[in-house]
Order: C-alpha cells, then sequence, then structure tokens
C-alpha cells in the first residue's frame, strides 16, 4: 500500500500505531507535543511513594530508531476537507489518512468551583506527570488524622477502574503511615469495574480507613471550594486535608477543532476501521473515541491501534477491512502484592464494539492470597511488555 499516513498524538494509541503501520511497510508521521511521554498505568503507585516517576517516563529514541518519522510539535488544527493538521510552528502536514489518539481533556466547565487554578489546590492527577507528583507531595505531609477525599466521576472517563484502585493504594498508605487519618470516596454512580472484588478487599484490608459512599447515599459531588478544601454532594460539605477530585472528562480539544467530537465530547467510529463517523479519513482511537463496551485504557488503546493501523494499511491498498476482535484487560492493585483484574474480548455488533458473550470476566471473589500475589506480578509484567512493545 502506498499513502501518507499522520498519527497525531504520542501515548499508547498513536504510538502503537505509528508502529504497526511501519511495520506494515507505510510510510508514516507521528506527531506529539511533548518530548517525554509520562504513562498512567502505576501512577497510583508512584503517588503514595511505592515507585519512583522515572518508571513512568518514555521517549521516541526507540520510535525513530524503528524508521519512524516523529515530529515533535503541537498540532493547532485540522482541515479534514483539505486533509491537513496544522502544526503550531505554522506548518502543515498533508495526509490521505489521518489517525488521532489524542487522550482526553480534564472538564473544568463541569463542577462549579472546580477549574485550572483549583487543580492545583485540589489535584486530579488522572494526566499523570506533575500532577500525580502534586498529590504525592500532598498525601505524605498531611498530618495523621486528616481527612482525604477522593472524587469519582460518573461514566464514561479515563481508566474506569483507575479510581478504586487510587481508593486502594491511598488507603494502604493511612493504614501504614498515617493510621488515625481517613479516607472517603465520593461517587458520581452506585457501581463500578471489579466492584465486588474492591469492596471484598476495602472490607478485609480498610475497614477504618476507607468509606465509599455511592450515587445513592448521596456520593455526587455537586461543587468544591479550595479555599476552604471543601467539597460539596446535596447531602454534607466534607472538609479535606487533602482533596483529589477526578472531573468528567472529554475528548482532547484537537478532536473538536478537527470535527470528529460529538455533543458528548467524545469521537463515533466505525468499529471496523475506527474511520470517524463525522469525518471522513480521519480514525480516531484510544480514549477519545466511542467504541462502545471496550473501557478506555492503554491496553484497548494499543489493540485499537493494531485492529486501526491494518484496516488504513487496507483501505490504502483498496482492500476491504477486517472485521477484528479485541482484547482488553485491567489490572489493579489494592495493596502492594495484591492483584485483581477484569478481561473481555469486543467485537463490531450492529456497528458498535460489543461484548463477545461468555469471554473475559475477573479475578474470583474468593482465592487464595498466592492468586492476588500472582496477578499482581502479571500486572508488573503487562506494563513491561505494553511500555517496551509501545516505545521500545
Ligand atoms: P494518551 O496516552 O493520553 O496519549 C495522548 C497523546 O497525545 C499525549 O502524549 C499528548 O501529548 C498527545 N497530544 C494531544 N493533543 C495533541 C496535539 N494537539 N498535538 C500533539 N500532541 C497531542 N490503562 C491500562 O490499560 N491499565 C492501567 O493499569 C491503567 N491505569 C491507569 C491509572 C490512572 C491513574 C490513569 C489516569 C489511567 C490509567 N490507564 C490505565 C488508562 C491509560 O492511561 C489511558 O487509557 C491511555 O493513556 C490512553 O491512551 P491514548 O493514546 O488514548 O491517550
Amino acid at each position: 500500500a502506498s499513502g501518507r499516513v499522520v498519527v497525531l498524538g504520542g501515548g499508547f494509541g498513536g504510538a502503537s500505531a505509528a508502529r504497526a503501520l511501519h511495520q506494515a511497510g507505510l510510510s508514516v508521521t507521528l506527531v506529539e507535543a511533548e518530548t517525554t511521554y509520562t504513562a498512567c498505568p502505576f501512577s497510583n503507585e508512584v503517588m503514595v511513594g511505592l515507585r519512583p516517576m522515572t518508571a513512568q517516563r518514555f521517549g521516541y529514541e526507540g520510535l525513530k530508531a524503528s524508521g519512524v518519522t516523529v515530529v515533535q510539535a503541537r498540532a493547532s488544527g485540522i482541515d479534514g476537507r483539505a486533509r491537513r493538521v496544522a502544526l503550531a510552528d505554522g506548518t502543515a502536514l498533508p495526509y490521505d489518512r489521518l489517525i488521532l489518539s489524542p487522550g482526553i481533556a480534564l472538564r473544568f466547565d463541569a463542577l462549579p468551583g472546580y477549574d485550572e487554578a483549583a487543580a492545583e489546590v485540589m489535584p486530579h492527577a488522572w494526566k499523570a506527570g506533575a500532577q500525580t507528583e502534586l498529590l504525592a507531595r500532598q498525601l505524605a505531609a498531611m498530618p495523621d488524622g486528616g481527612t482525604v477525599v477522593l472524587s469519582v466521576p460518573g461514566n464514561p472517563y479515563r481508566c474506569p477502574p483507575g479510581p478504586y484502585e487510587r481508593a486502594s493504594l491511598i488507603a494502604h498508605l493511612l493504614k501504614t503511615q498515617k493510621p488515625r487519618s481517613k479516607l472517603i470516596v465520593l461517587d458520581a454512580k452506585d457501581t463500578f469495574s471489579k466492584q465486588k472484588l474492591f469492596e471484598a478487599a476495602w472490607k478485609a484490608l480498610y475497614p477504618d480507613h476507607l468509606e465509599y459512599v455511592p450515587l445513592a447515599a448521596g456520593g455526587q459531588v455537586t461543587a468544591v471550594d479550595p479555599g476552604t478544601m471543601t467539597v460539596r454532594t446535596d447531602f454534607s460539605d466534607y472538609r479535606a486535608a487533602v482533596a483529589c477530585i477526578i472531573p468528567p472528562q472529554r475528548a482532547a480539544p484537537i478532536a473538536a477543532a478537527a470535527g470528529v467530537a460529538d455533543r458528548s465530547g467524545w469521537c463515533p467510529i466505525d468499529p471496523v476501521t475506527f474511520e470517524s463517523r463525522l469525518v471522513p479519513s480521519i480514525h480516531v482511537i484510544g480514549d477519545a473515541a466511542i467504541a462502545g463496551a471496550m473501557p478506555k485504557s492503554a491496553f484497548s488503546a494499543n489493540a485499537q491501534a493494531k485492529v486501526c493501523a491494518e484496516a488504513v494499511a487496507d483501505l490504502l491498498a483498496g482492500r476491504p477491512p477486517v472485521t477484528p476482535k479485541l482484547i482488553n484487560t485491567c489490572y489493579s492493585l489494592v495493596a502492594p502484592g495484591y492483584g485483581i483484574s477484569v478481561a473481555g474480548v469486543y467485537h463490531p455488533v450492529n456497528g458498535v464494539l460489543a461484548d463477545v458473550e461468555g469471554a473475559g470476566g475477573t479475578s474470583p471473589l474468593d482465592a487464595p492470597a498466592e492468586l492476588r500475589t500472582e496477578e499482581a506480578a502479571h500486572a508488573a509484567a503487562w506494563y513491561r511488555t505494553i511500555t517496551g512493545d509501545v516505545f521500545g
């Protein structure tokens, strides 16, 4: 196949797509704003001091060495009709097919009181990097006896089990280092990923350090005040020593600029090719895409990248794209050496990615400690494998 392919976004989705396209023999240009990528998976461990931040950082040397052209620049606009990506330095990159994997934007217009300035006081830490380090410093500096409040948004958002892994590891930190402190989790929904496994672990490990408040019990946060460190719900005001507010999200701004985001803020796609339903020749993968039953995860972004790269190669060669099956597995740590997982298989049904019935599932609810230890080791191995696959 021949044709100019541009990939925008060098995270788990985009970097994987660029590598797969290159391996398929296509000439590909990857556009990424940052020189170093900071990975979110395992950043909850960094936040509680169980892991160095350096373990989250990856450069683009590996991709360059493998033959991918990497352009270090921020894309400022996309002209879908002229098929051009405008870069912030004023240059333009023409394409025949564009793959967008720009990740998320935090919605600073969704929760009264929570804007960018508030996030410097009440971190979201939902994009790994400075925010993770800020939350880590606040947790380390908090005097024993303080209340930590964690606010969790409604669906959809990046990494469905991520807030509950975060809750678990904060509770672990409190239990082991600040035993008179407590974490209150305020959730805007009543059900969540791996719920039974998390709740069983919380009951066993953190009965005195973690209180979970679902929507039905008044868990929806309606406003925050960083000045007084107050987190408000319709039922109560919570005074926090440390507040982590994970706000609602949408696709990164470049998606709306390209016209591929719909009114939900996310990008509708064809589940066979990941081509946008709104603008032809632009494909959207990763967190930004509406991928039906597939969760917004690094594992999903990597799997979608491979399917999308193959579809793009087929389309450029004039071959019909193959109907895919995709897999996702999400690991979470509820304590050091205690891992749990959920896995799923997905396929296109009536224009959306749906669960393959009977495939996948979660770790067993009753399991010996050795299995939890094994799953924690699997999680670490998964991280090494995927980051090697994407950035190595
Ligand atoms: P990203 O990885 O965010 O990459 C987007 C890239 O695009 C960025 O590098 C950005 O700089 C670039 N970009 C955006 N706009 C522009 C522009 N205009 N110009 C140039 N470049 C641009 N997933 C798992 O599978 N397992 C886990 O255990 C896991 N744990 C997580 C824990 C936490 C705390 C969090 C927050 C997330 C976790 N995730 C996990 C989810 C995972 O991080 C995301 O799903 C994944 O990063 C999505 O990849 P992406 O390519 O869509 O976006």
